[in-house]
């Protein structure tokens, strides 16, 4: 599909102007969720832009590796372009993909992981399989988090508006579980009835800062945490009170977090009512889970992505795994029963207490977590013991992907099978070009939606040994 240049001038860059309205089509989408158009070979970036999309647009900002234009018109919408299920798609800024049918949500997010790869090393696409995708891609989530502001009398508890920090009053969101709304509503009411201090982060003055509802669709339990500032709060047995009031909240936490940053959850957690963890599970093993433990927010993508690492796993019993950035243990459990041991590393020690208590709950003897940063620890048990060996060595890392520290000791040990989980796909290419690098050979990749409506992918690798001699190249 060919770009139509409205103003007939405009086919170099140094020709365009801010301002100049143009006419374009979009040929593919952003990892952020943006429409991309292309003038020559230069970019355009269009927020609310949809793959085939025909638009008018307004250049707005002009640099000299990209353009970003404003969306003034569809003059022919793309057959992939439907019509938003969210009243708050618009201003929020949670979802980037709501006017992009569900089926092309899946092919993009192949795309953008086909595109990352392809940027750092040589990779036949057909390896890469199709996205997995959700049967009913909606209220999935198991974490709403929100922050909350006040405007005049009004307290808001909502999403940021995109690429801002003003905040939105949401009171229903598709892909959260629908007891999140009545919650919210008790808990505002709270606030307003009792006068409740909210904290602004600009004067740094103020009480409340952030509300967090961990759901289980296992037990169809509810815990709230409440983010405060401060050590105290006094309206406290007011909020347990008339929290109570919805059956389903079976703990309540308050979380003090005096950081200025924008970090959601500080270190301390007092539990002010009822249990300490929420119980959720994966398949059948059963896990308990502490405020500022991470688990998956799509519960039932996570089965499907489990699935997928057992398959890639692939064990006989007799192998020694290694599970890097284990969380809560949720990968570790679940493939123990074919290992013959398993090893668990990860840097919160509350996320720690929680595998070890999981690997209880769940009678699983051959597990082994250790707390501490995967690049310290594994090249640690290495030097110590370098015939350390791991036949399956699993990352999961978070979005920065892994320390070169750790990918380095993964080349030394001569793991010979590696699976690569990764929510993020730029950081994923860079490491794997290390590790092609280094003789490992991409067999598989398989994105699974665990974000639908969202632009955000998540994607498990298989990776073999090619050659165990292999040199390390830095
Ligand atoms: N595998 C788990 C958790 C994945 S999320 C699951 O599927 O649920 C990434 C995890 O890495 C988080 O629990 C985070 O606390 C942990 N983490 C972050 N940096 C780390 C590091 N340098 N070393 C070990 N763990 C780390």
């Amino acid at each position: 599909m060919e770009n139509k240049i409205v103003k007939k001038d405009i086919i170099k860059k140094n020709t365009i102007r801010k301002n100049d309205e143009i006419e374009i089509v979009i040929l593919e989408m952003g990892e952020k969720g943006q429409g991309i158009a292309y003038i020559n070979d230069l970019k355009i970036f269009i927020d609310g832009g949809v793959v085939e999309d025909r638009l008018i647009v307004k250049i707005v900002k002009i640099s000299n590796k990209y353009l970003v234009g404003k969306l003034l018109k569809v003059i022919e919408p793309s057959k992939y372009r439907i019509i938003e299920e969210c009243k708050y798609s618009r201003v929020c800024g949670g979802c980037q993909y709501q006017s992009i049918d569900y089926k092309k949500q899946l092919d993009i997010k192949r795309d953008l992981v086909i595109n990352a790869l392809k940027k750092e090393i040589k990779i036949d696409e057909k390896k890469i399989m199709k996205t997995i995708g959700m049967d009913n891609p909606y209220k999935y989530r198991n974490k709403a988090q929100f922050p909350i502001n006040k405007n005049g009398d009004d307290i808001v508890i909502g999403f940021y508006k995109k690429a801002s920090h003003i905040l939105v009053d949401i009171d229903d969101c598709i892909l959260q579980n629908p007891r999140v709304k009545e919650i919210v509503q008790v808990f505002k009411k709270y606030i307003l009835e009792n006068n409740v201090s909210i904290y602004n982060s600009k004067t740094m003055i103020g009480v409340l800062r952030y509300v967090v509802i961990r759901s289980s669709f296992l037990t169809n339990e509810d815990m709230l945490i409440v983010v405060t500032s401060e050590d105290e709060l006094v309206t406290k047995d007011i909020l347990i009170k008339n929290l109570r009031s919805v059956k389903s909240v079976t703990s309540i936490i308050q979380n003090v977090n005096k950081d200025l940053g924008n970090k959601i959850l500080g270190t301390i957690n007092k539990t002010i009512y009822g249990k300490n963890t929420i119980m959720d599970s994966i398949g059948d093993i059963k896990y308990n889970i502490s405020p500022l433990s991470f688990f998956q927010v799509n519960s039932f993508q996570t089965k499907i992505l489990y699935d997928k690492v057992g398959q890639y796993a692939n064990l006989t019993g007799e192998e020694i795994v290694f599970d890097l950035y284990s969380g809560i243990g949720s990968i570790a459990l679940t493939i123990a029963k074919n290992a013959k041991k398993v090893y668990g590393v990860e840097i919160i020690k509350e996320a720690v207490d929680d595998a070890r208590e999981n690997a209880r709950l769940n009678n699983i003897k051959n597990v082994e977590f250790i707390v501490g940063r995967a690049e310290e620890v594994v090249p640690n048990m290495f030097n110590r013991k370098s015939e350390i060996t791991a036949d399956l060595v699993i990352v999961d890392p978070p979005r920065k992907g892994c320390d070169r520290e750790l990918l380095s000791t993964i080349v030394k040990m001569k793991a010979k099978k590696l699976i690569y989980v990764s929510c993020k796909p730029a950081s994923l290419a860079r490491d794997l070009k290390y590790l092609v690098d280094n003789g490992f050979v991409v067999e598989e990749v398989t994105p699974v939606d665990m974000f639908s409506w969202t632009s955000h992918v998540e994607v498990v690798l298989r990776l073999t040994r090619k050659n165990l001699l292999g040199e390390i190249s830095e």
